[in-house]
């Protein structure tokens, strides 16, 4: 297996006696698109900032691309957009990126490429200022992509944003990461990213709380039955499917895993029980995020 390309071990930062990341110990695999998912205030800035060197941790390590965080032969490797890019208003996208690229010794068909992968070719002549947010933050993008990194650390790229330009930001990454960056990218909102991470780890106050594929954090789905007498149904459902595995809630008669819906049914309604409804059962993303950080604020 190839060497992670982001690793914290208990990674912590305090400021005073209040601690803004608290032993963090997670993991970035070449080629992923990583969703670092936190309500504001969680400490994902403070998280990105140590691994790119802007700020030291107060405990714990990091080891970025094989690096210590702020070595430049990591910083070299890695495209950065973190609180929103200083650009000169009055200069165009081109202009802009031209100056940022100048710094790194980059020629003009460095800038063309870049601005044709962040979907500007055709405004680049525009001023920055005329730019929509979605333009914008695509431009910041195009900024961090200058000298072809291998990993994009992206602070909440899609805040802000309609959902055109969400989508649009979305679809970008994704060709990103097609295109061989490992993408390490932060949200408070879960649903602006769940489709297009590979993997997840969520964050708050300061605690990495899981960090899972988005299947394993949404947990199994389950079959959802009600049916009445509810004693006669789930006893049907329990011959087929074991005594462990159906269970009566509130709600109805919940089934874990999705399998065998058709022979369900038809078991019930043979057992003499009036079928009112079989579904499927899914936790959505936004609650299971919901219900862990909450847990974590009142606990
Ligand atoms: P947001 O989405 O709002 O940016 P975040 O998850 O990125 O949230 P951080 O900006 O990392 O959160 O902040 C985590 C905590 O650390 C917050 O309580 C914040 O007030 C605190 N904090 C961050 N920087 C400093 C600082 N320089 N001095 C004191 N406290 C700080």
């Amino acid at each position: 297996m190839r060497d992670s390309i982001v690793v914290t071990e208990r990674l912590t930062k305090r400021y005073g006696n209040a601690t803004a990341v608290d032993a963090v110990s997670m993991r970035v695999e070449p080629g992923e698109i990583y969703g670092f998912l936190g309500p504001n205030g969680a400490g994902k800035t403070t998280t990105l900032r140590m691994l790119v060197g802007l700020i030291r941790p107060s405990a714990g390590t990091a080891s970025v691309l094989g690096h210590p965080p702020g070595d430049p032969e990591a910083l070299r490797r890695i495209g950065v957009l973190i609180e929103g890019p200083g650009f000169y208003p009055y200069l165009s996208g081109r202009d802009n990126l031209r100056v940022l690229g100048r710094y790194r010794g980059l020629g003009k068909d460095d800038i063309e490429d870049v601005l044709a992968r962040v979907g500007l070719a055709s405004r680049a002549d525009d001023k920055f200022r005329t730019y929509s947010l979605g333009m914008k933050q695509r431009l910041g993008v195009g900024a961090a992509l200058l000298g072809r990194p291998d990993l994009l650390i992206l602070d909440e790229p899609t805040n802000g944003l309609d959902p055109a330009g969400m989508a649009e930001m979305r679809e970008l990454i994704v060709a990103l990461a097609a295109d061989g960056h490992t993408v390490l990218l932060s949200s408070h909102m879960l649903s602006e990213v769940q489709d297009i991470c590979d993997r997840v780890g969520v964050i708050s106050h300061g605690s990495l709380l899981a960090q899972s594929t988005v299947a394993e954090l949404r947990g199994n789905s389950t079959l959802l039955i009600r049916a009445e007498p509810a004693d006669v149904a789930l006893q049907a459902v329990r011959r087929l499917t074991g005594d462990q595995s159906a269970m009566l809630t509130a709600e109805g008669i919940r089934v874990e895993g999705l399998a065998e819906s058709a022979r369900l049914a038809r078991a019930v309604i043979e057992a003499g029980a009036d079928l009112h409804e079989l579904r499927t059962d899914e936790r959505s993303l936004e609650d299971v995020f919901f219900e862990m950080t909450k847990e974590e604020v009142t606990r």
